[in-house]
């Protein structure tokens, strides 16, 4: 019975961690935007199957029948998830990482990509064997929109473009204008892919609303972490490309020409990308996070989350030697998604003494956004920052930064000993 007492309820709340200091305290995982826990519900589910784990699209056999079939209906609910169009395709990946990867190898070979400086590498960085526009950080999400609108005028309108923008920032948390985004870049004729990576589990994303063409996300930061991710969109771009993988799964047909050569006629499904044997339980497993997000709700997972975001903002304010990084300003709507520096400290061993000292685990440095991290600084754009950062002395500006992240299951408690640690 998956519907247990708290329906988004995550695993590990009971980890105890030795401290440095002596004894031992029960672990605070906020670093949810890294990878955040498995719900309750998605370990509950994958255990029932686990028995009956048998292989996908292979066998004959009854339990290779429950296993496409429970693979196909996952299919299914990630495109209910995701308000998916008619004839949109969802393509089990291995995470947004994967999928942006994929669909950066299946854009047409003369599309132009807009992409802004301030995203996370897995969005800045598969489009570098296309002609790629780096639009400059705007400090507001209507700058955003005006400059996309300008970059997106100047283009040579014949040709297809594409613009890859983050629904919520991994930095900043701070939610982006997507359907604005969206809008100008079809008004331009240009298609646009979501990485919804960090806004999917904590808002629901609607492709139709949206209006995207495509979107990105990851099981393990969707409370599923079992090595899947999704694309999910149009079917055109995907099913005109060559396949991502090249292998069984993908093909459909494999013949000797007489010339000695071979033949292929590749799927025009999803399978097309998914060659190889599937990670049959990553996707069961995305679905199963689905289902619970959406039986649950997103209404109270959000006000929430509004909650503990106010707790550390107001928490975070209370010391003068912290500095927390916005683009978009301090009404900015965003999610649990919080960065700052201290000053004074090198934030790898602030992040370490916080671990050490007080059992809570949350993440330093520039978090794959180094154009972004470094702008928000305010430091050299060449400077490295990543490891090993040097001490910033008192008054010197810091490398690197701390982020603190939360979502479903956060207690209370977290919060305020994060809070009072910081302190
Ligand atoms: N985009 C954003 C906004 C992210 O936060 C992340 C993960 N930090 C990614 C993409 C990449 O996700 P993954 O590591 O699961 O591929």
């Amino acid at each position: 019975d998956p519907a247990c007492s708290e329906p988004l309820a995550v695993l590990g709340r009971d980890v105890r961690v030795p401290l440095v200091t002596g004894g031992e305290v029960t672990y605070a995982a906020l670093d949810y935007a890294a990878s955040a826990p498995a719900l309750q519900r998605v370990w509950d589910d994958v255990a029932a199957y686990a028995p009956y784990y048998g292989s996908v699209h292979r066998g004959a056999g009854y339990l290779s029948q429950l296993s496409t079939d429970l693979f196909e209906n996952a299919r299914r609910t990630v495109e209910e998830f995701l308000d998916c169009r008619d004839g949109d395709q969802v393509v089990f990946t291995r995470s947004t990482t994967d999928s942006l990867n994929l669909l950066a190898q299946a854009i047409p070979a003369d599309c132009q990509v807009f992409v802004f400086e301030t995203e996370h590498h897995a969005s800045l960085l598969p489009w570098r064997d296309a002609r790629v526009t780096y639009l400059n950080a705007p400090r507001t999400p209507q700058e955003a929109v005006r400059t996309l609108e300008h970059a997106l005028a100047d283009r040579d309108p014949y040709g297809p473009a594409l613009v890859c923008v983050t629904g919520a920032s991994n930095v900043t948390g701070e939610l982006w204008p997507v359907r604005e985004l969206a809008a100008a870049a079809h008004a331009h004729g240009a298609r646009i892919v979501l990485d919804a990576a960090q806004l999917a589990p904590h808002h629901p994303v609607s492709v139709r609303e949206l209006d995207v063409d495509w979107v990105a996300f990851s099981g393990h930061k969707l409370y599923a972490p079992f090595g899947s991710g999704v694309l999910a969109g149009r079917a055109d771009w995907l099913q005109e490309a060559e396949p991502y993988l090249a292998g069984g799964g993908a093909s459909k047909s494999v013949a000797r020409r007489t010339d000695g050569g071979v033949d292929v006629e590749w799927h025009t499904t999803a399978a097309r990308h998914e060659a190889g044997s599937p990670n049959v339980i990553g996707a069961y497993s995305i679905a199963s996070a689905c289902k619970a997000l959406t039986e649950a709700g997103f209404d109270s997972l959000v006000a929430r989350e509004q909650q503990l975001i106010a707790r550390v903002r107001a928490g975070l304010a209370e010391v003068p030697e912290v500095k927390v990084l916005s683009l978009f300003g301090d009404d900015a709507p965003r999610v649990g998604v919080i960065s700052f520096v201290v000053e004074g400290w090198n934030s790898s061993h602030f992040a370490a003494a916080l671990s050490a000292e007080y059992g809570i685990g949350v993440r330093d440095g520039l978090f794959c956004a180094h154009p972004l991290v470094r702008t928000l600084l305010g430091s050299d754009p060449q400077e490295q920052g990543e490891c090993g950062a040097p001490e910033a002395a008192p008054g010197e500006k810091s490398l690197n930064a701390i982020r603190v992240s939360f979502g479903a299951g956060t207690p209370d408690e977290h919060v305020e000993r994060f809070v009072g640690a910081v302190k």
